[in-house]
């Protein structure tokens, strides 16, 4: 299918030039017959023969130039920000006003699945899952307060963690947990069977995980749907002392129904590596709140060679096939 005027590969970012630049040159070595440029070099003529894009954190009213696209391949696992901006009836083709006239932006956006990535989120999902089983954070704060006291030990699998959302990286991340003892469940939108693990799905499935789960570990994606979904109503159901890893987008998080159950000691501790605001504002209580621990968003970077070398294999398959990689549902949000 391949066409022999492959036009340019717009790369997209609102990263510092530095940064756009090297990721163009490992992409141009791994796809030595395309022509991949930066979108601020492209002139509009040119912005106008794009097909494709290869976006990292892209501004959606730069990408809404590109009024020909066809498909937009994310050097990033999370696209909440693009899949909001580019709401379902824009995807269906709808006619959106650019100030130029009306434009039909009608584009498919995969994003970055990399099994490296999961492996990564997994050992970041363990990490802290043992910091809390083995009371890292109640020693920390007796440390501090000149406190010598040993806590009761408890095994693994007396500790039951329930991971929320089991897609690519969950998954992988309960199959961890399980190889190294815990009680593992898992919900997700549709139900699925993994050996060894409960999974559970829908409104009786979320709530059964909750009144179980000593340790939840959230790895869903942020949409309409899952915005605020850890909220009092989750909070209240958890057992006492629970704590809670957040690796997935700080929109998941009612921030002021978290801060209430922390306060009332129903709840022991939260991990949180992502936030509303990135970078976390210098003024936000959760630097100094002694049963919060703050992480600057590193549980899972993406990996430069394993994500270029992905990127370039679907953009290889679409020229010879004319198949995009699989897609994101914008309706579903992800
Ligand atoms: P994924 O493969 O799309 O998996 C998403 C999972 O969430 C699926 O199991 C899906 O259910 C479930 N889900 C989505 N909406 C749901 C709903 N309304 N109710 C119940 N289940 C729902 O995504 P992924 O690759 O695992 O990545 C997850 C998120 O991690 C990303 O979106 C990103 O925000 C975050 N992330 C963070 C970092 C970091 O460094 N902190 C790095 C990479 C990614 P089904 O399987 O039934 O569809």
């Amino acid at each position: 299918m391949s066409n022999n005027v492959n036009h340019a590969i717009a790369f997209v970012s609102q990263l510092p030039i530095v940064e756009q630049e090297s990721w163009q040159k490992q992409l141009s070595q791994l796809l030595p017959n395309e022509n991949i440029v930066l979108a601020g070099q492209l002139t509009n003529e040119q912005k106008q023969q794009c097909i494709i894009a290869i976006v990292a954190n892209p501004d959606p009213q730069e990408l809404m130039q590109f009024s020909h696209l066809l498909w937009c391949q994310s050097l990033w696992a999370g696209v909440d920000a693009l899949v909001s901006a580019f709401s379902p009836k824009i995807a269906q083709g709808a006619l959106i006003n650019k100030g130029m006239g009306d434009d039909v932006i009608n584009f498919k956006i995969s994003r970055l699945i990399d099994p490296r990535l999961a492996q990564t989120m997994s050992e970041a999902v363990l990490t802290w899952t043992l910091y809390l089983h083995r009371e890292m954070h109640h020693y920390q704060q007796q440390q501090s307060k000149v406190v010598w006291r040993q806590l009761e030990y408890k095994l693994a699998r007396e500790r039951t963690v329930g991971i929320l959302g089991m897609g690519e990286l969950g998954k992988v991340s309960a199959l961890r947990l399980k190889a190294n003892g815990f009680t593992v469940l898992g919900w997700s939108r549709n139900e699925k069977q993994i050996e060894g693990i409960s999974c559970l799905s829908g409104e009786k499935g979320l709530k059964a995980l909750a009144r179980q789960s000593n340790i939840i570990v959230c790895l869903l994606p942020l949409t309409t749907e899952t915005q605020h979904l850890i909220n009092q109503m989750f909070l209240q159901e958890l057992p006492h002392k629970a704590c809670i890893i957040n690796f997935a987008r700080g929109g998941i998080i009612n921030n002021d129904d978290l801060l209430y159950f922390l306060k009332n000691e129903q709840f022991s501790h939260a991990v949180l590596d992502v936030f509303d605001h990135e970078p976390l504002a210098l003024t936000s209580e959760f630097w100094h709140h002694p049963q919060i621990t703050v992480l600057p968003h590193i549980s899972a970077p993406t990996d430069r060679y394993t994500a270029t070398t992905i990127v370039a294999d679907n953009i290889n398959h679409y020229r010879q096939t004319g198949h995009f990689p699989p897609c994101i549902d914008l309706v579903k949000g992800y």
